[in-house]
C-alpha cells in the first residue's frame, strides 16, 4: 500500500475500530488450540477479558488450559456480543467463517480472521486505546551462518560462507535498543539465523535483551534447526528470561537428525526451558527467488506486496525491514536489490507512521524484491523441507 496521507493513513478506520471496541466487552477466541493460545497471551498482556468458543464438546466440558470454553450456540444466546477472533488453521478458519456467517455474523464487523486481526486491527486498539505501539513479530538475524545448507532456505543462508562475521554484540544491542525505543509491545521477538547457536555473542545478547526489554515482549524466542546442543549457561539464561526455543524439525528430510532432536528436547526439558514443539516439517513454500521475474509494472508489484502480508519484520541497527526474506535473500544471493527498502527508526516522527509501516504502508507501496518473489502464490509451489544443497558439515 502506498502512503498517501502518511501518519493519518488509517484515520477513518481508527474511529470505527476504537468506537466498536469500546462497545464490546472483551474478545471471544474461536479455536481453543495453538493459535488461540497465541492470541490469549496478547489479550492477557493487556488485561483484556477473553473466553474460548470451540466446536469440540470435550473442550466445552473440560475447558482449555484453565479457561472456559463455550459452544457457538451459547455465544449466540448472549445479549452482549463481544468480537470473535477465529484462530485456527487456514482450512478450519474458512469452515468456521462459514459457520459464523450462517448465524448471521459478518466478517470484519462481528468476527475477524486471526492474521487480519493481529496485524491490522489490534495495533489500532493498542495504540489508540492503550497508547502502546504494538507489532506482531520482529527478528534479529544474529548470524547468517548455518550448520545446514537447505537448497531453498528462505534467507538464502545456504550461500553464506562459514567465514562470514556474525552480527557483533554492539550491533545486536543497537538493534534491540532502536527497536524498543519505538515499539512498546511485540508479540514475539526472535533471535534467529542462520543457526543462532553458532553466534559467539548469543549469551551476552540474551542477557542484554532479556534484562532490558523482557517486559516489552510477550514471547522471547530463539529459532534453531536443532543441530547444536546449547550449553548450560545458555539454558540458564533461557530459563531466567523465559526464552522459548522453537525447534524447526527437519527429520522428515534428514532422518539422521532425529537422534539429535531427541537429545535436544531431553536437555531442554531437564533444564525446564520452554519448548515450542512443532510437527516435523514436510514441505515448504517455494518463493522462487532467483527463478522468477515479474517485471517492473508498479501496479503488479503493489498487488504482489499487498497480497503477501508476511509477518516477518527485521531490525538491523536502526533499519527496520518489512520483510526479512527480501533483505536477507538479496544480500546473501548478492542480488543487490532493494537496499533502500527499510525505514530508519531514527527518522520516524510519530508512532502512527510506524504503525502504518508495519501494516504495509510505504512510499513505493512494495519492495524491489517483490519483483523476484512469488509472495502469496508460493503456497501453491510446495517443495520438500530442508533439502540439502550439498553434503552437510556439522
Ligand atoms: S537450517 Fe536451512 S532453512 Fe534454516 S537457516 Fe539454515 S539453511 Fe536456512
Ligand atoms: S512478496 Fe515481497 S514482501 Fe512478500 S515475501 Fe516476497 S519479497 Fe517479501
Amino acid at each position: 500500500m502506498k502512503w498517501i496521507n502518511r501518519g493519518k493513513e488509517v484515520i477513518d478506520k481508527v474511529a470505527c475500530v476504537t468506537e466498536e471496541y469500546g462497545n464490546r466487552k472483551g474478545i471471544y477466541i474461536f479455536g481453543a488450540g495453538f493459535f488461540g493460545e497465541e492470541m490469549s497471551l496478547v489479550l492477557q498482556k493487556y488485561g483484556i477479558p477473553f473466553k474460548y468458543i470451540d466446536n469440540d464438546k470435550g473442550k466445552q466440558k473440560s475447558g482449555y488450559k484453565g479457561n472456559e470454553v463455550i459452544s457457538l450456540q451459547e455465544y449466540m444466546g448472549m445479549c452482549d456480543k463481544s468480537w470473535i477472533v477465529v484462530t485456527a488453521s487456514e482450512k478450519n478458519t474458512n469452515d468456521i467463517s462459514i459457520q459464523l456467517e450462517r448465524e448471521g455474523l459478518k466478517e470484519n464487523i462481528d468476527f475477524f480472521r486471526y492474521r487480519y486481526f493481529i496485524n491490522d486491527i489490534f495495533p489500532i486498539i493498542s495504540l489508540y486505546c492503550y497508547n502502546q505501539l504494538f507489532v506482531e513479530l520482529t527478528q534479529i538475524c544474529v548470524t547468517e551462518r548455518c550448520t545446514l545448507r537447505c537448497r531453498k532456505c528462505a534467507h538464502a543462508c545456504h550461500k553464506v560462507p562459514k567465514s562470514k562475521e556474525d552480527m557483533s554484540l554492539e550491533f545486536i544491542k543497537k538493534s534491540a535498543d532502536s527497536f524498543f525505543e519505538k515499539f512498546d509491545i511485540v508479540r514475539e521477538f526472535v533471535l534467529i539465523g542462520g543457526e543462532p547457536f553458532l553466534c559467539k555473542d548469543l549469551k551476552a545478547s540474551i542477557m542484554y535483551i532479556g534484562e532490558k526489554y523482557r517486559n516489552k515482549m510477550i514471547i522471547f524466542s530463539i529459532t534453531t534447526n536443532g543441530t547444536i546442543l546449547p550449553d548450560d549457561e545458555i539454558l540458564n539464561l533461557c530459563r531466567r528470561y523465559d526464552v522459548t526455543i522453537r525447534v524447526s524439525d527437519y527429520s522428515e528430510s534428514l532422518p539422521r537428525l532425529k537422534m539429535r532432536y531427541d537429545e535436544l528436547y531431553k536437555k531442554l526439558k531437564q533444564n525446564k526451558v520452554i519448548i515450542w514443539e512443532t510437527d516435523r516439517e514436510k514441505s515448504w513454500f517455494d518463493y522462487g527467488f532467483g527463478e522468477i521475474d515479474r517485471g517492473i509494472e508498479e501496479d503488479q508489484l503493489i498487488e504482489t506486496f499487498d497480497r503477501c502480508r508476511t509477518p516477518c519484520r527485521e531490525i538491523r541497527g536502526s533499519k527496520y525491514y518489512y520483510c526479512v526474506m527480501a533483505r536477507s535473500v538479496s544480500e546473501n544471493l548478492e542480488m543487490n536489490i532493494g537496499k533502500q527498502d527499510f525505514i530508519d527508526l531514527e527518522n520516524i516522527k510519530n508512532k502512527q507512521e510506524l504503525m502504518e509501516f508495519q501494516m504495509g504502508y510505504s512510499d513505493k507501496g512494495y519492495l524491489d524484491m517483490c519483483r523476484f518473489c512469488r509472495g502469496a502464490e508460493a503456497e501453491n509451489f510446495l517443495i520438500p523441507a530442508a533439502e540439502q544443497e550439498e553434503r552437510v558439515t556439522k
